[in-house]
């Protein structure tokens, strides 16, 4: 063959990157070219059949330019020695995966993550996560997921950071400067991709894939920042989500991928689709292979994940003058100067050293870490008398289905851990109370009544064992188990794959089985804790009313069990805020805090019903816990917003501060937030918008002044023309412990001179 005779010729050291590439490039062959632009995943080569692959047979023909889903530091080098020593032109691969919340140690699921309202913590750990996840010979992680989602029957709302887009824009800036630090050559730092470009957490009716239609001013002002915050802070990749927008689907559309990501924005990374996205536009109706291969690379797709469109049909458009070799080489290109920027083209193996990956992985130091993590995370919704936190002492009933899981405490995308070394909560509060207490323990009731459900909500391999005994013995046992209990702590709810990638619901209840066992439960007159795992916010509007204690612990991680129980025995303050609405009801949905105020708005406060105003004949417009919500075991008193203006010009600055103090009785962490309403613009604005957060440490009776500063750029959006700008006017301002508030206050901007 042509190419095997051809002399290679090694690339010169002191040029630069671009240089590098360009003399690379002028070695490659059209199929090489091509080649680079082919991610097959490699779930199922491990250690040792490497070069017996099928995939081995292609990298060796310089047909591939990465793979993902490969695991293990061992693997990875085994197949990139075949790229590096068998391929014609040594090109070294790229090797990703979804590390998406932690490697193998594993934090929680990305929502509770957002829920800790931490961003030094959340940053450090996908700092961790990059560190196990390259020692492991990872370069590159699909992460973060930034997708706004107000619709919890979507079962994707678990792996994002919520509703709101100022949390949900620092927390994508925190994750990639976490995952790729400051340098992406060094060995453990990975390549970050932002994901699903975008809108895909939109999904008409929460179902997951389904169609997305919005106007350009909301996806403007609501949906794009986060993914626009990643650019900025520098992500490597952008990853094209599998919805259309404007009728053309993403993978495709070359206004999404050309004109606004990188004319507009300015991202010079490449764009991968999504899991076989080429090939999905034949369903959406755009063409065959060949026509959709085409359409995406021209519209600004780099690289094709597991559908080889690009592989089979590329080379067939330019010799029909369909795609030109500009366009190739533009992709080819992109996708060499990340490996660059990786380092591997000088050390290939760098990111697979099996002697590193032995001893930082999974280490002791990492696993303390996530305790500490997954204690921050949860979010306490409910404590009526103060039933927590609980003493260790007397005898606690451990009950419900989710008691005793180690397989279901990392939640949907964990996919490099090692399930079974996850603590449950049993174990956890066995190690916590020690001696000092006596836990005793029943299942209570299966997941769901019934089966197949459960067999669909417990997949890969994250399976409850089904109790063969009938659904009344099971909660007779239960209940003789509690009736010698001082207090019950019911734990509840969603199953790990429950949420997640094409896990959507029409019901946001816990299933019926686990409800009739908290009932029972209630029965006893005993003090009930109810332990709440989750992967979106779920409608226990029953459950608020009824149960005195409620803490949701979302899917914690590896550490689980330890971390739910510093929690439940006060070792460690709960101090959690919701970014997602739960709603009362899932006809309520989506339902969320920064919407709209319609031309009428209900007036009353106490959401009475009123005829011709916008509310619910059945149900009250509030939610049953709002954005920013969360309990701590003690109180925070919030003193007089302080504004240092009333009125501020476009150049000026305005400083608006509380006095905030822990009145009550223990020590802990407060998220004082800042919210303003523009009241009147050239558009609708929202009905508040958060602007500021700052999460503080108290102690008991201590007080603090918070103070932010607001800009002008803090009171821009887009208007009807898609400018970004300020206008003119009254503002409400307030700063408040959760987004439910009345403003009390305001400044005005005034006139430019
Ligand atoms: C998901 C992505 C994921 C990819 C690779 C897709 O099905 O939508 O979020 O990164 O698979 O595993």
């Amino acid at each position: 063959m042509s190419c095997q005779s051809q002399k290679v010729t090694t690339v010169q050291n002191t040029l630069s990157i671009e240089e590098k590439v360009d003399s690379l490039m002028k070695l490659m062959t059209l199929e090489e070219k091509i080649g680079q632009l082919n991610l097959p995943s490699a779930g199922q080569i491990t250690t040792g059949q490497a070069t017996n692959s099928d995939i081995a047979g292609k990298i060796e023909k310089g047909l591939v330019g990465g793979l993902f889903n490969i695991k293990s530091a061992a693997s990875i080098h085994e197949i990139q020695k075949i790229a590096v020593e068998k391929s014609r032109l040594k090109i070294p691969l790229l090797f990703g995966m979804d590390v998406i919340h932690g490697y193998k140690t594993t934090f929680p699921i990305p929502l509770g993550l957002s829920s800790s309202w931490d961003m030094d913590l959340i940053e450090e750990t996908a700092r961790v996560a990059a560190k196990e996840a390259s020692a492991d010979g990872i370069n590159w992680t699909f992460s973060p997921m930034v997708d706004i989602s107000r619709d919890p029957r979507w079962g994707r709302v678990s792996e994002g950071s919520g509703e709101d887009i100022f949390v949900g824009s620092r927390i994508a800036e925190a994750m990639v400067k976490g995952y790729q630090g400051e340098d992406l050559a060094l060995d453990n730092t990975i390549m970050a991709c932002v994901k699903h470009f975008a809108l895909y957490g939109a999904a008409e009716a929460g179902r997951d894939y389904n169609t997305v239609d919005m106007s350009k001013i909301r996806m403007y002002n609501e949906y794009l920042p986060p993914y626009k915050a990643a650019v900025d802070a520098g992500v490597g990749t952008v990853m094209a989500s599998f919805n259309e927008i404007d009728g053309v689907p993403a993978t495709g559309n070359k206004w999404l991928l050309t004109d606004l990501l990188r004319k507009d924005w300015g991202f010079n990374g490449f764009v991968v689709t999504d899991y076989t996205g080429i090939n999905e536009m034949i369903a959406h109706g755009m063409g065959d292979l060949q026509q959709v291969s085409a359409l995406a690379l021209k519209a600004g797709s780099d690289m094709d994940m597991v559908g080889e469109g690009f592989l089979t049909t590329l080379k067939h458009s330019i010799d029909q003058d369909k795609v030109s070799i500009v366009e190739l080489d533009n992709a080819v290109k992109k996708i060499i100067t990340a490996k660059y920027k990786l380092g591997l083209f000088e050390h290939p193996y760098q990111y697979s050293n099996v002697e590193r990956a032995n001893k930082e992985v999974f280490t002791k130091e990492n696993r303390r870490f996530a305790r500490r993590v997954s204690a921050e995370s949860m979010v306490l919704l409910k404590n009526e008398n103060n039933v927590l936190p609980l003493k260790k002492s007397g005898t606690i009933a451990l009950i419900g289905p989710l008691s005793n899981t180690a397989l279901n405490m990392s939640g949907t995308w964990s996919v490099a851990t090692d399930q079974e070394k996850s603590i449950p909560l049993l174990e956890g509060l066995k190690t916590v109370v020690g001696n000092k207490a006596t836990i005793v323990h029943a299942k209570g009731s299966n997941v769901d009544y019934d089966i197949d459900f459960e067999k669909r909500v417990t997949m890969f391999g994250k399976e409850i064992p089904r109790d063969g005994r009938s659904d009344k013995d099971l909660l007779d046992e239960a209940l003789k188990v509690a009736s010698n209990a001082d207090v019950i702590v019911a734990a509840i709810g969603e199953t790990a794959e429950f949420s997640g990638e094409s896990s959507s619901v029409t019901n946001l209840q816990i299933p019926q089985v686990q409800k009739e066992l908290l009932n029972a439960l209630l029965k006893t007159g005993k003090p009930v804790v109810l332990v709440l795992f989750t992967g979106r916010p779920l409608a226990i509007t029953e459950e608020a009313k009824n149960v005195p204690a409620i803490l949701n612990v979302w899917f914690p991680g590896s550490e689980a069990g330890l971390a739910i129980s510093d929690v439940l025995f006060g070792d460690v303050n709960p101090s959690g805020k919701l970014t997602a609405t739960f709603p009362m009801n899932v006809g309520q949905v989506p339902i969320f805090y920064n919407h709209k105020n319609t031309g009428r708005p209900l007036g009353n406060k106490e959401g009475r019903f009123e005829k011709f105003k916008s509310n619910y004949l059945d149900v009250k417009n509030e939610p049953l816990y709002p954005f920013g919500y969360g309990l701590s075991y003690t109180t925070f008193d919030y003193g007089t917003l302080q504004l240092s203006t009333k009125e501020i010009s476009f150049s000026e600055k305005l400083t608006a501060s509380v006095m905030v103090t822990n009145s009550g009785n223990y020590d802990g962490a407060e998220v004082v937030q800042l919210y303003i309403r523009d009241k009147i613009g050239s558009v609708t604005r929202p009905v508040k918008e958060l602007k500021g957060f700052q999460k503080i440490f108290l102690k008991k009776g201590e007080s603090k002044k918070v103070s932010f500063t607001l800009s002008i750029e803090d009171l821009k959006f887009y208007n009807s023309e898609l400018n970004f700008i300020a206008e003119p006017g009254d503002f409400d301002i307030a700063i408040a412990g959760s987004s439910d508030f009345d403003f009390e206050e305001g400044f005005v901007l005034k006139n430019r001179e």
